[in-house]
């Protein structure tokens, strides 16, 4: 599923694709893809896709969201779901699970393609405010460890789903969550309050620079498919989906466990349990 990373690369890519071009329509291949809000589901009378033509506004990523702009202040917003992708077409071919398309003035579409359609386009009449409502601040967006733990005052449950809560901090995934928890040493099922501050500070000053790593690493510069772990492309993490093989800094196997719902992957000796906790798999 697409995270921070995965969708700065998509933006990086459609704002080079877009600069200094104008929109000339849409294709609505998939009408279910239009909805009216970004978790909601499609709404029977459909949604009409709002105006595009006119210059690109310019194209804006806010946690797994990106919003591209038609005119000053309007146009749409972009959910990617599990297996969405903004993908470049020459002429005007349908590609494979092609659902929407903005046109180009150039004869090229950037298509939503997305097998399992859980993606979608929201038409919003203020992209800048619509990208940002429901959620907490990027999870790169912090200058220290206390502002980064100030925004999970009150939680009480395990730390890894409490990453994922958009609403508190917006960006991380399953994937990214894991992978910054095995960094600074903290068991994923560890409770928010006992989370160390030395480890808020760690995870404040390294998620800047290890999600664009990420974002780097999804080749934005590029043309071609982005190609996601899950859809399998290559596994560049540290835990992700690495059960029985050794922690690239201990070499200690890589254990996993259900933690709200979702796989987690930790290391035993990096990521000691919290004290009284039973393993559940
Ligand atoms: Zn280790």
């Amino acid at each position: 599923m697409p995270e921070l990373p995965e969708v700065e690369a998509h933006a990086r890519r459609v704002r080079r694709w877009t600069a200094g071009r104008s929109w000339v329509g849409v294709r609505v291949v998939d009408p279910t893809a239009v909805r009216p809000g970004m978790s909601t589901r499609p709404s029977e009378g459909g949604v009409s896709p709002g105006v595009w033509s006119g210059p690109c506004g310019g194209v804006l990523r806010v946690a797994k969201r990106v919003g591209l702009r038609a005119g000053p202040t309007g146009g749409a917003l972009v959910h990617l779901g599990m297996t969405g992708h903004l993908s470049r077409v020459l002429g005007g071919d349908v590609p494979r699970f092609g659902r929407f398309a903005w046109q180009l003035d150039d004869g090229s579409a950037i298509w939503l393609v997305d097998a399992r359609r859980f993606g979608c386009v929201v038409p919003v009449d203020d992209v800048a405010s619509a990208i940002v409502a429901g959620l907490g601040p990027d999870a790169d967006a912090f200058a220290d460890g206390t502002s980064l733990a100030a925004r999970f005052r009150g939680c009480r449950g395990p730390i890894k789903p409490a990453l994922l809560d958009q609403a508190r901090v917006g960006g991380l995934g399953n994937i990214h969550a894991g992978e910054a928890l095995w960094r600074v040493g903290v068991h994923p099922r560890r409770p928010v309050p006992e989370v160390p501050e030395a480890a808020w500070d760690a995870l404040a000053a390294g998620l800047p620079g290890w999600l664009e790593a990420a974002v780097l690493n999804e080749g934005p510069d590029h043309d071609g498919d982005l190609r996601y772990v899950s859809e399998g492309g290559a596994n560049p993490f540290f835990v992700y989906d690495r059960e029985g093989q050794p922690c690239p800094r201990c070499a200690a196997p890589i254990q996993r466990e259900v933690i709200g719902g979702r796989g987690s992957w930790w290391c035993p000796a990096c990521q000691p349990a919290p004290c009284g906790s039973a393993a559940v798999r």
